[in-house]
């Protein structure tokens, strides 16, 4: 099924588009966490970093690092996080590869998470480690 993003792309549902390439789109999200919040995606519809070929991904990091200090300065912004969601328990609700460029004012309000739990002293830390190495072997 066409994710609302094609429809962006095509041209057939209306966005601010503030920049296009071969491989990618950035528009402003219409619910804006801070003004200048803005989507970058790919154009061909990957659903999430496990879908994105390395490519791709890449050409989007790239449209992202030209933009994230363009709209730092266009907002006159004090910071900017850059943030992505795969899969709904993430908070994903398109399922079409995107990064947020979220600029971000001194006492916006915006919070970030709150970690909960260190791995303290013991051993659960290396085994979490451990896991994920193994994974890489
Ligand atoms: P995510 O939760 O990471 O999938 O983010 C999806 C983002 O897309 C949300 O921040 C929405 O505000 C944004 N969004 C959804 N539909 C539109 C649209 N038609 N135009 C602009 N932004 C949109």
């Amino acid at each position: 099924m066409e994710t609302i993003f094609e429809k962006i792309i095509a041209g057939n549902i209306p966005a601010n588009k503030v920049y296009e390439d071969e491989q990618t789109f950035a528009f402003l999200d219409g619910e804006p966490v801070n003004p200048g919040h803005t989507l970058v995606i790919s154009r061909k519809p990957y659903k999430d970093i496990y879908e994105i070929p390395q490519a791709d991904f890449l050409a989007v990091m790239k449209t992202v690092h030209k933009l994230a200090p363009i709209i730092k300065q266009a907002v006159e912004a004090d910071g900017i996080n850059l943030h992505n969601n795969n899969d709904p328990a993430a908070g994903q609700r398109v399922p079409h590869y995107h990064i947020h460029i979220i600029p971000r004012f001194e006492n916006d309000g915006f919070q970030h998470w709150q970690g909960s739990e260190d791995y303290h002293e013991g051993e659960h830390g290396k085994e979490i480690a451990r896991s994920i190495t193994d994974f890489l072997k």
